[in-house]
């Protein structure tokens, strides 16, 4: 393997991938963010591949807030279960399929090791109710573990 084959666009081998919104990136569904300082700290001086499923599943920010039907993440991602907007529930499940496929796409390409992820969303959240990128990324084999 050549040099390349250890650091891809930059980006070293062991990166985390981490859910943008919690670095400071504004792509809640409000149009916030949801900065965590210290762990921001603790990383400090490690690969971050920041990301946000929902706009990379070509979701708007802000967008309507959704929530998980009929099942968690892994039942979505099997098509037992759907994401619907909270207020008027339109169906965006493919939005968040997507997303979660573009997150799992950009870990294999990035040599990502481990994923820390935004607790309590429908694309994000682990533990209870597991969301869909959470599951998909668990499904393909990754170390993921949530932050509130
Ligand atoms: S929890 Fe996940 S989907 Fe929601 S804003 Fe943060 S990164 Fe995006």
């Amino acid at each position: 393997m050549g040099s390349w084959g250890k650091t891809l666009i930059g980006v070293p081998r062991g990166t985390i991938l981490i859910s943008a919104c919690l670095i400071g990136v504004n792509c809640r569904y409000d149009g916030r963010q949801k900065i965590d300082r210290g762990l921001l700290t603790r990383l400090k001086g490690q690969g971050l591949l920041p990301v946000c499923p929902e706009q990379l599943g070509g979701l708007p920010t802000p967008r309507p807030p959704a929530r998980l039907i009929g099942g968690d993440g892994f039942m979505v991602l099997q098509g037992m279960a759907r994401v619907l907007t909270v207020e008027t529930e339109r169906d965006v499940t493919s939005a968040f399929l997507k997303g979660a496929e573009q997150c799992a796409y950009l870990a294999g390409i990035l040599g990502v090791n481990r994923c820390i992820l935004k607790a309590r969303s429908p694309s994000c959240g682990l533990g209870p109710v597991t969301g869909v990128t959470a599951a998909r990324l668990i499904t393909a084999g990754y170390e993921v573990v949530a932050v509130d």
